[in-house]
């Protein structure tokens, strides 16, 4: 025991015990840093089929804003955020592979 608790997705070393643990592991940091670290995976791919069946926004082509913000029905994504989009999507499947494959090896 006595070993410190180290929370990947907040970046930050706990103080050894379980208690810590547990009241970290519900705290709403933890929470929202847990999402944010998720979905930096699974987003751009389903943002990806999203924003592809929906139309651009004319309001915005035309004026760069618009009053819907990302409530919005129609996308406010240029053909070059997509393209960055497509490429976090090949990154993360890579990153994702490239963890599969050591977890197999070193486990
Ligand atoms: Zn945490
Ligand atoms: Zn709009």
């Amino acid at each position: 025991m006595g070993r410190r608790y180290y929370c990947d997705y907040c970046d930050k070393r706990l103080p050894p015990g379980l208690t810590h643990r547990k009241t970290h592991n519900k705290s709403i940091q933890h929470i929202n840093n847990k999402r944010v670290y998720y979905l930096q995976f699974k987003d751009p791919i389903e943002m990806l089929i999203d924003e592809r069946s929906k139309r651009i926004c004319n309001k915005w082509t035309q004026t760069g804003s618009c009053p819907f913000g990302n409530n919005c029905k129609y996308s406010h994504r240029s053909n070059y955020d997509l393209i960055q989009l497509i490429e976090q999507t090949k990154q993360s499947s890579f990153f994702f592979i490239q963890q599969f494959c050591f977890s197999n090896i070193f486990t």
